[in-house]
């Protein structure tokens, strides 16, 4: 066995089957660890390196089992006057990510997210759909979190899936050393890349970073003829306004110019699909009460997209 199939990352997901992130059927591994703080984030267990414990409060039956079995402490009761005792999770406790508590609950309340494997585990689940793949024209995608947050973790699997004739695509925010990603390009067929916002503040007040190392990953992966999908996640009152759209738009439109590798700009339109997860982590859901964009809305979007010589598409929720 190589040294670098044994390579270990942190894992929090892998989802089966999924027609979307890239082309047919496909193997979604999701890597823990990013380093932008996007409000919208549907994936805040994504965020940390660190195991979370995750708990449905609703399912939970105040049997403490937990509490007997974790070994950090992590788990407590807290007492209620007028009820059963309520279970919480202490946050400020180390979660070694033994899985334990989770496997005990009788009432299936708990996840825990993070796991740690090997490049080998990894590349073997994704290997257990080839089939699908090679009917569909699928593959795996890896993405997070934020994939280079753990690069050579992220190399290896797409390395090894390469080696085994799987088609690679990675999901990036682009924030990374020029470096990594060069690296990635000869195993990656396709790079499903975010661009946020084109103002460099507006982009650093809604994520936590500025956009000029992300511009720059962009534009040099451009010119290196790889594989790029665009993906802008529409938000409303950050990027959706006609000076934001059209930024972007017009910096790509010159920037890859006549780049064939350019394979799509796809807008993505905001929905609040994670927010049950922030109540899982006890954590307050960033976005308040923002909604996502109405039909009409969507369609005044396309007028702005079909100004441009890109070729652009709104992907539609359901
Ligand atoms: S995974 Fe292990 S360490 Fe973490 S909370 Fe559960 S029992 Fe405790
Ligand atoms: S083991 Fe499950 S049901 Fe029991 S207290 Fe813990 S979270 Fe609740």
């Amino acid at each position: 066995m190589s040294e670098q199939s044994m390579t270990k990352g942190v894992v929090f997901d892998i989802q089966k089957y999924s027609m979307h992130d890239g082309p047919g059927v496909r193997t979604l591994v999701f890597l823990k660890g990013c380093p932008l703080r996007c409000k919208w984030c549907s994936n805040p267990e994504s965020i940390s390196t660190a195991y979370q414990v995750m708990c449905l409060a609703d399912q939970c039956v105040s049997c403490g089992r937990c509490i007997d079995v974790c070994p950090s402490g992590v788990h407590k009761m807290a007492a209620v006057s007028n009820g059963p005792p309520l279970h919480q999770v202490d946050r400020t406790a180390t979660c070694i990510g033994c899985g334990v508590c989770a496997r005990s609950c009788p009432a299936k309340a708990l996840r825990i997210a993070g796991k740690e494997m090997t490049v080998d585990e990894v590349v073997s689940v994704i290997m257990e759909d080839q089939f699908f793949y090679l009917t569909s024209g699928g593959g795996v995608t890896i993405g997070g979190g934020e994939p280079t947050f753990q690069p050579a973790f992220a190399g290896a699997i797409l390395r090894q899936a390469r080696l085994n004739g799987v088609h690679t695509a990675m999901e990036t925010c682009g924030q990374s050393t020029w470096e990594v990603y060069r690296d990635l390009v000869p195993y990656t067929d396709l790079f499903l890349y975010d661009l946020k916002h084109i103002d460099p503040d507006r982009h650093k007040a809604n994520t936590g970073v500025s956009n000029e190392r992300i511009l720059d990953n962009l534009a040099r992966l451009l010119e290196l003829g790889a594989n790029v999908v665009v993906r802008i996640p529409l938000i409303a009152g950050v990027n959706d306004d006609i000076d934001a759209l059209s930024g972007a738009l017009s910096w790509l439109e010159k920037t890859a110019k006549k780049a064939s590798n350019l394979k799509g700009v796809e807008v993505l339109p905001y929905h609040r699909l994670g927010e049950s997860k922030y109540q899982q982590l006890d954590e307050v859901y960033p976005m308040g009460a923002t909604t996502g964009h109405t039909d009409d809305q969507l369609k005044e979007i396309e007028k702005i997209l079909l100004q441009f010589n890109l070729p652009t598409r709104i992907v539609r929720h359901g």
